[in-house]
């Protein structure tokens, strides 16, 4: 999909509130753990060249990614720094990573024995343990004593990093993140810790957890200023929220008591109600669920009326206001200032999926 660059719907992101979040984390980690920026799935949404340029220019060392096709970009952006893909990358497609110096991170013990039958060029591989998240990686000892005879004996491997992703780690309730700790130790036990690199923590565990035994933080929803636990854990600082999602008002009307708005008629006026019109929808992941969420204009909230469209939703306005005004989803609107976890609350889902939901419709604006 194409951006929609004629319409004043927009994802506003400001690179220097990812550069602070940045520098701040880098500030609390002792000099020999490294910070990689987590830029998968565009940025969570707000650009991933963008920010991983800023977070580079900032102090990051490495990036991480979710798929080849994700490294591939950066690379063909002419990022030259460490790229690890901590998701599946199919054996066949081994020899890309190689050539474009892209870190694969091995799944299982069956997608070693792969790449030790096709490798042909020197490639970086981060071996990856599941210690209870259930996603990919490797569980059992038997697997791992396979996985160590393959990575002993491959030259063209260089067994570069190992490391688990805690599911929990964003909790009060810490008693999930001991079990997976325990049964990381257990598998350094087994492959030493002589590699370069060493991590379980993801933006959490950098927060809450001192980044345990991670000489690289994976540094993701922090990243771009939200706060991976929503709100049940502080952030020991602040973390500066770098997207604004904005439009503008295209049409506005008053209507009369007891006039409908939106499809299936829902919302009916109680009054004289002046009704703005805003050019985004649930295309652009405004999803129908925002009915009622309170968007800000000229420094008031103003309540989104009737159900989303899929281009199109009306908000209610204390006062005419002319075509053009300013409309502020999440961001900053003079002294009012919506949080993207506001907006995520009020959907019943996490920063996360908000961010990643905002479609290619809305143009990327940087500043
Ligand atoms: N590491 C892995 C393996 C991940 O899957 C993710 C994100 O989902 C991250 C790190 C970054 O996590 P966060 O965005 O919570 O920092």
């Amino acid at each position: 999909m194409i951006p929609s660059n004629y319409r004043p719907s927009r994802v506003v992101i400001d690179l220097d509130c990812v550069k602070h979040n940045v520098r701040e984390e880098i500030k609390r980690l002792d000099e020999s753990k490294e910070l990689f920026a987590v830029v998968k799935a565009n940025g969570y949404g707000h650009g991933a060249v963008e920010t991983a340029q800023a977070a580079l220019d900032a102090g990051a060392s490495g990036l991480c990614v979710s798929n080849l096709d994700e490294a591939l970009e950066l690379r063909q952006a002419n990022i030259n720094g460490p790229i690890l893909v901590l998701g599946y990358v199919n054996s066949a497609y081994i020899e890309i990573a190689a050539k474009n110096q892209i870190t694969v991170t091995a799944t299982n013990l069956e997608w070693l024995k792969e790449v030790n039958e096709r490798i042909q060029s020197p490639i970086s591989i981060h071996l990856k343990i599941d210690t209870g998240m259930g996603r990919i990686g490797l569980r059992t000892e038997e697997e791992m004593l396979g996985a160590k005879n393959i990575l002993d004996k491959q030259p063209l491997i260089d067994f570069e990093g190992i490391f688990t992703h805690f599911s929990k780690a964003d909790s009060k309730d810490e008693s999930h993140l001991n079990l997976q700790q325990e049964r990381f130790s257990k598998a350094l036990d087994i492959f030493g810790r002589e590699m370069k690199y060493i991590h379980t923590s993801n933006s959490a565990t950098a927060l809450w957890h001192g980044a345990w035994e991670s000489n690289l933080v994976r540094y993701g929803d922090a990243l771009y200023g939200m706060n991976p636990s929503g709100n049940e854990l502080e952030s020991p600082f602040e973390l500066k929220q770098a997207l604004t999602l904005e439009t503008e008002i295209i049409h506005i009307k008053q209507l009369e008591k007891g006039e409908k708005v939106g499809y299936g008629a829902t919302y009916e006026t109680s009054g004289n109600e002046w009704i703005g019109t805003l050019p985004i929808g649930y295309a652009d992941g405004l999803i129908r669920r925002y009915q009622g969420f309170e968007v800000l204009v000229s420094g008031k909230k103003a309540p989104i009326v009737g159900r989303v469209c899929m281009d199109q939703c009306m908000i209610r306005l204390e006062e005419e206001l002319p075509v053009g005004t300013k409309v502020t989803i999440f961001g900053h609107n003079q002294e009012r200032f919506n949080s993207v976890q506001s907006g995520a609350e009020y959907v019943g889902t996490i920063n996360y999926e908000v961010t990643c939901g905002l479609t290619d419709r809305l143009p990327r604006v940087y500043r």
